[in-house]
C-alpha cells in the first residue's frame, strides 16, 4: 500500500501544477493517502526578507488549508491529509509553535534546510560545501536535527540526511551519528520519513541511508513515505524503492498510528 506523505504546490515559488493534478497523479498511480506538506512561511525572517521562490507567504497558508480541505470534499476515492513542511530554526521554536497551533495540521514534518542561515540544500548555495570541512559539518547538522526532535514541534522528521543532497559526505563512518540520532528519534516520538527526492538529486540515493534506516528499524521506529514532489509528474515517484528500503510492515499510516 503506497502512501506519499510529502507534496508540494505551487505556492512555495518552485514548484508547478495545480493541486488538483497532483490527486489526479496520486490516483492514476493508485495511491491511496497522500499528505500535501508545503514549505511553512519563512517565520523566523521579517516579513521583506522573505523569499516568495522558497515558500509561501503568510496570506497564502488559511488559501492553502482551505483548498486542501475542498480537494478533500471533493475527492472520496482517496484520503487527503493536511500537513506542513516546517523548518527548524533554533531559538525560534515559540514562533513556530504559535503557526502550527492556529491551524488544524495532521502531521507537521521537521526539516533542517539551514545551517546558520545558510541554505545548504539550496543549489545556488551549493559553492560553500567546497571549503568546508565536511564531517563537522555533518556533525552540526546531526546536532540540529536532534534538536529538532527533541523540541517535540514535529512529528516526522523529512529526509533526516538531507545534508548529503550534493554528493559531498564524509570519508569518516559516520554510524555513530545514525545511532545516536536514532536514539533520540525514538525517545523523542517521532517517525522517519523514507524520502525518494534524494534519487533525483546528485547523491542519487533515498533520504535516509540505508545504514542509518537500519538503526532507526534497531530502535522500532516507524517511517512514513514522501517523494517530495514538486510537479505532479514526481507524485509517488520510487516509493516502492523506500518501502524495500525498510520493510512493507514498518510503513506507518495515521489510519494505524
Ligand atoms: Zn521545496
Ligand atoms: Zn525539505
Amino acid at each position: 500500500m503506497l502512501i506519499d506523505y510529502h507534496l508540494h504546490t505551487a505556492r512555495c515559488g518552485h514548484a508547478r501544477g495545480t493541486m488538483e493534478e497532483y490527486v489526479n497523479a496520486a490516483r492514476a498511480k493508485g495511491i491511496v493517502e497522500i499528505g500535501f506538506a508545503d514549505h511553512i512561511p519563512m517565520y523566523w525572517l521579517p516579513e521583506e526578507e522573505r523569499d516568495p521562490e522558497l515558500a509561501m507567504t503568510m496570506n497564502e497558508l488559511p488559501e492553502y488549508v482551505n483548498e486542501v480541505e475542498d480537494l478533500r470534499e471533493r475527492f472520496k476515492d482517496i484520503t487527503i491529509w493536511l500537513g506542513i513542511e516546517a523548518d527548524y530554526i533554533p531559538g525560534e521554536e515559540e514562533k513556530l509553535k504559535q503557526i502550527l497551533f492556529n491551524y488544524p495540521f495532521d502531521y507537521v514534518l521537521g526539516s533542517v534546510h539551514y545551517i546558520d542561515g545558510w541554505g545548504f540544500d539550496n543549489p545556488s548555495q551549493v559553492k560553500k560545501y567546497s571549503y568546508m570541512d565536511i564531517e563537522k559539518l555533518y556533525y552540526k547538522y546531526f546536532a540540529l536535527l536532534k534538536q529538532a526532535a527533541r523540541s517535540k514541534l514535529f512529528d516526522i522528521m523529512a529526509h533526516p540526511d538531507l545534508i548529503k543532497k550534493f554528493g559531498y559526505v564524509p570519508r569518516q563512518n559516520i554510524n555513530n551519528l545514525y545511532r545516536e540520532t536514532s536514539s533520540v528519534f525514538k525517545n523523542a516520538g517521532v517517525k522517519v520519513e523514507l524520502n525518494t527526492s534524494g534519487l533525483r538529486a546528485p547523491v542519487g540515493e533515498i533520504y535516509p541511508h540505508y545504514l542509518f534506516v537500519q538503526e532507526c528499524i534497531n530502535q522500532g521506529i516507524k517511517f512514513t513515505l514522501g517523494s517530495d514532489a514538486h510537479s505532479p509528474e514526481d507524485v509517488g515517484k520510487d516509493l516502492d524503492k523506500a518501502v524495500q528500503l525498510a520493510a512493507p510492515e514498518l510503513i506507518s499510516s495515521f489510519y494505524n498510528r
